[in-house]
């Protein structure tokens, strides 16, 4: 007997029936980044482990227990991406991308890996589109950012979504907010899991958003942000909102925001669907002004963004935004015979090459077999040559949707299929 193999848990293949939808939105993303400037840019799914853990935090659940690590033959010790920004960053400094043009704009469309426990939304191995504005603190780019992630939704049609922003502020009014939430979260110690206790002191702001129960009840009543927020990060929230409003993009302040990542600094912001269930957010990002520094560059600030496909796949599925673009066959070819077949591969042969769609099984069996399997591809047209035509020296042309039919000569094939 042989062994059947099964896909690793938490991962899942990407069918015919639905890489065409992934692709659909890989270019509308493409479009939209290019539109606003934004270059491609395409990092190895795997990095020194320590790329992670510096930038993301070493007490965040992500590099604590969700980021894939191994060692490899040579006792090097790496990590599997768990997010797209750290890379991109490591690549900037490493690259001196920030040398000719700033702010430097980027952006990446590739698989991140978290060992998470899988569940509607969320799967181990999961496909992210994101930007990096890198190089500006003007508040300016922090609504474009946004404006850009608000664009490409409406794009691919999108409507049940919001927009909710925060700022987090600066390292200098981080300290007291920090101090803030310690002393709020003392007196409940005893009541906190294990992780957080040991977090409290080190990163109090981690408590935040701990998925433990007892946790989150605690930390629905912790100070806000908002309320330690300094004079100059008051100032930046105030025109990020002021920009968006220009530019004409809904949104809401929730100042529950925090992202489970170290490097944010001043603004983040969440794209929430509250038809998605438990797992709400389409995506999200903020400003990291301190991330190139913490990679060894200059003191340089940035911004970004990260969504995930899949949810935006669920999303669009809820509002039947994905029915009818299955890409079909202009042309399903049928041929009749040993001699209709040669000349059929001869003509396909150049409509392939003149850019037309077309279709062709030799072995399909019957002409009603064959025009069966064309409706089942949605073809739009079917090519028939048997033994009469080819006698005759035409073929028929059948339009599948009418039924019409047609006979041409075939001389006249090729100009008739170049318009
Ligand atoms: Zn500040
Ligand atoms: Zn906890």
């Amino acid at each position: 007997m042989s062994i059947k193999y099964t896909i690793p848990r938490g991962t899942f293949d990407v069918l015919p029936k639905d890489s065409y939808k992934w692709e659909m939105i890989e270019t509308k993303f493409r479009h939209v980044a290019n539109r606003f400037g934004y270059k491609e840019i395409i990092t190895p799914i795997f990095e020194h482990a320590e790329v992670f853990e510096r930038s993301v935090g070493d007490t965040s659940d992500i590099v604590q227990k969700e980021m894939y690590r191994f060692t490899d033959r040579k006792g090097r010790v790496f990590a599997l991406r768990p997010e797209g920004t750290a890379p991109v960053i490591r690549s900037y400094v490493e690259n001196n991308l920030g040398q000719d043009n700033s702010p430097t704009k980027l952006f990446y469309i590739g698989p991140m890996f978290r060992y998470d426990r899988p569940q509607a939304g969320r799967s181990r191995q999961f496909s992210q589109y994101g930007i990096e504005c890198i190089g500006s603190n003007n508040p300016y780019y922090d609504a474009e950012v946004i404006q850009l992630f608000y664009i490409f939704l409406k794009d691919i049609g999108l409507q049940n979504f919001s927009v909710e922003v925060n700022s987090v502020g600066c390292a200098t009014c981080s300290e007291s907010y920090n101090q803030a939430l310690t002393e709020y979260f003392t007196p409940h110690l005893e009541e906190l899991c294990g992780d957080c206790k040991n977090r409290i002191n080190k990163n109090p702001r981690r408590l935040l958003d701990c998925k433990v129960h007892s946790c989150k009840a605690i930390a629905e009543h912790a100070p806000l942000m908002l309320d330690y927020l300094d004079e100059e990060c008051q100032n930046h929230f105030a025109q990020v909102q002021y920009y968006l409003k220009l530019m004409k993009v809904p949104f809401v302040v929730n100042s529950r925001i925090v992202r489970g990542l170290d490097y944010y600094t001043n603004t983040a912001f969440e794209f929430i669907n509250n038809n998605l269930g438990a797992q709400n957010a389409l995506g999200g990002g903020g400003r990291y002004n301190k991330l190139v520094e913490q990679f060894g560059g200059k003191p340089t600030p940035g911004i970004g963004f990260a969504g995930g496909l899949t949810r935006l796949l669920i999303s669009m599925e809820n509002e039947n935004l994905l029915s009818d673009i299955e890409p079909a066959p202009t042309i399903y070819f049928i041929a009749v015979g040993e001699e209709a077949t040669l000349l059929a591969i001869d003509m396909i042969g150049w409509m392939r090459k003149n850019f037309i769609h077309v279709e062709f099984f030799p072995d399909k069996g019957s002409l009603k077999a064959q025009l069966k399997n064309a409706n089942r591809l949605n073809a739009r047209l079917a090519i028939i040559i048997g033994e009469d035509e080819l006698k005759r020296n035409v073929f028929l042309q059948k339009d599948l949707q009418t039924g019409e039919q047609i006979e041409f000569n075939l001389e006249s094939f090729e100009e008739l299929y170049l318009s």
